[in-house]
């Protein structure tokens, strides 16, 4: 069945040039992407989205990275859009990511990892509200 998610070309990649070349990715993998956008967000703005990680380690240096440039958030469809993208994308390690994934190709580190995916269906409504409103979802 048709399902929508959540993703984010995120600052390292758009920073190295890479968006197009995800982007490619993303539809020849057969998503059509319904929305997508350009825009910085602010450090609370960021803290927002990511709330789930507030109490991990990394919740600082992640809010200061995904506020220090712009992004691309985007929302997606296909059938099984939320597992596939995952796969897609690969581990959130790139080292550890499979051949032939997004952050395999583009990302440099566990932290600064290319793209964004939402994990589930109620993160990516939530995420797809937090970036979208619904007359920009047609
Ligand atoms: P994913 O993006 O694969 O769903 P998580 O939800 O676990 O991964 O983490 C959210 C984001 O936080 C990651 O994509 C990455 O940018 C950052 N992150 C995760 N773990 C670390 C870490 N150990 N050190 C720095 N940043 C991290
Ligand atoms: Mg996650």
């Amino acid at each position: 069945m048709s399902q929508r998610t959540f993703s984010i070309i995120k600052p390292d990649a758009v920073r190295k040039g890479y968006s197009a070349a995800i982007l490619a990715e993303i539809e020849k993998a057969g998503f059509k992407i319904v929305s997508i956008k350009r825009l910085s967000i602010s450090k609370a703005q960021a803290e927002g989205f990511y709330h789930v990680h507030a109490a991990r380690p990394f919740f600082g240096e992640l809010t200061e990275f995904m506020s220090s440039g712009p992004i691309f958030p985007m929302v997606l469809e296909k059938d099984n859009a939320i597992a596939d993208l995952r796969k897609l994308m690969g581990a959130t390690n790139p080292a550890q990511a499979e051949e032939g994934t997004i952050r395999k190709k583009f990302a440099s580190s566990i932290g600064e990892n290319a793209i964004h995916g939402s994990d589930a269906e109620d993160t990516a409504a939530f995420e797809i509200g937090y970036f979208f409103a619904g007359h920009e979802l047609k």
